[in-house]
């Protein structure tokens, strides 16, 4: 909490607490009277007064109609320009890093990604803190009008903190993500696992717009799951739920590089598939691609591996489903794109373990529509959500 604190005592306009609450306000409740903004934030008139003014002349929000009356003049409504403020959206991985600016509204209006020069904590952030800058320079973007940073990091997150407690993909343990970033940018930076980024993308700007608790599997950077359970991110005290690569869930399965057998993440790590199926057949297929041709001209060693997938996968779901009470599963990522060989026989499967067992329940399965802006607009998103979310 401290570290927010920090953030939101700015000096910059937008950053001030109490215009942080009028933005909040208006955000939650659309257009609203001055009287009602007093009232909500229980701020003074003319504190009120003084930072609309403030907001109106540099376009933050804009007067937006006439609201009803309650006995006297007609109050006027305010309303924000949600294409005047802006939130930087970061995603780091050992192959690459993206940077997105996007408005609001989620709408991702510049973005850009390169391979990092050094895995050295200190060099990737300062590198990153270059190509930012250069982002925001190009974009004509006034750092006044930018909210904060949502950072989506491969590994293990202590959310609360914005440290990363440890990254196999990238080789970090105990880094202060946020602090680091924040020395630099002077604004409030909030960091989240990629995956739980990903959930919370699709919540806000993906499929399941109706959908309470669903299950998003990631398949890119190894195995993680994000979880939203009653349109929340759960993450679990020590940032661990969802982390259900390396529990073994077939017995004498394929091994796996933790050193067990039968886990989750050896079936779906594209690197492992690839093993597989060089080891069996002789033959390197050399992207996804060449496995799905393989698997739709039958050729038995790919078919196999899809099996063995949808198999292992069947268990997760219908474990995951009777456990969280699941609405959808969302697959993310490499195999997102095996979507009409994988995704009907999944349902099919999985169905018949959940009838069996007594649960009269449905989950879908679809696969990520977002591609691969997902990361970085979830990364949008998991800013805007601690944003706007007010603290209890
Ligand atoms: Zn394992």
């Amino acid at each position: 909490m401290e570290r927010e604190r920090r953030g939101l005592s700015s000096t910059s306009l937008i950053r001030s607490y109490n215009v942080v609450s009028v933005l909040q306000t208006l955000y939650r409740e659309g257009a609203c009277s001055r009287a009602r903004l007093a009232k909500v934030t229980k701020m003074s008139p003319a504190t009120i007064t003084r930072i609309v003014s403030e907001l109106l002349s540099q376009g933050i929000i804009t007067e937006h109609g006439i609201g009803k009356s309650n006995g006297g003049r007609k109050p006027i409504l305010l309303k924000l320009s949600y294409e005047k403020l802006f939130i930087i959206g970061i995603q780091i991985r050992r192959d690459q890093v993206a940077l997105g600016l996007a408005d609001l509204k989620g709408k991702l209006m510049r973005k850009t990604s390169y391979s990092p020069y050094s895995l050295e904590p200190d060099t990737l952030i300062r590198e990153l803190v270059q190509e930012l800058q250069n982002l925001m320079q190009n974009a004509n973007v006034k750092k006044e009008h930018i909210l904060g940073v949502g950072v989506a990091i491969s590994g293990i997150v202590e959310s609360e903190r914005g440290i990363l407690l440890q990254s196999v993909n990238l080789g970090w343990r105990d880094v202060p993500v946020a602090e680091m970033l924040e020395k630099y940018l002077d604004f409030p930076v909030v960091v989240e696992n990629d995956a739980n980024a990903a959930a919370l993308a699709e919540l806000w700007f993906g499929n399941p717009k109706n959908v309470a608790n669903f299950l998003l599997l990631k398949t890119s950077t190894g195995v993680g799951a994000g979880i939203i359970y009653n349109r929340k991110l759960l993450t679990g005290p020590r940032g661990m739920a969802g982390e259900i690569g390396h529990i073994p869930l077939k017995k004498d399965g394929q091994p796996c590089r933790c050193g067990q057998q039968g886990c989750l993440e050896t079936y779906l790590y594209f690197p492992d598939v690839l093993k597989r199926y060089q080891s069996e057949t002789g033959k390197e297929l050399k992207d996804w691609l060449e496995l799905y041709t393989k698997v739709l001209n039958r050729d038995p060693v790919a078919c196999q591996i899809l099996e063995d997938l949808i198999e292992i996968l069947s268990i997760a779901i219908s474990l995951c489903g009777g456990l969280l009470d699941l609405d959808m599963v969302i697959i993310s990522g490499i195999w997102a794109n095996f979507k009409e060989l994988l995704i009907e026989r999944l349902e099919r499967k999985f169905q018949t373990t959940l009838e069996l067992s007594g649960l009269k329940k449905k989950i879908s399965v679809h696969c990520s529509t977002l591609g691969e802006d997902s990361d970085l607009l979830g990364a949008v998103g998991l800013f805007t959500q601690k944003w706007f979310t007010p603290p209890i």
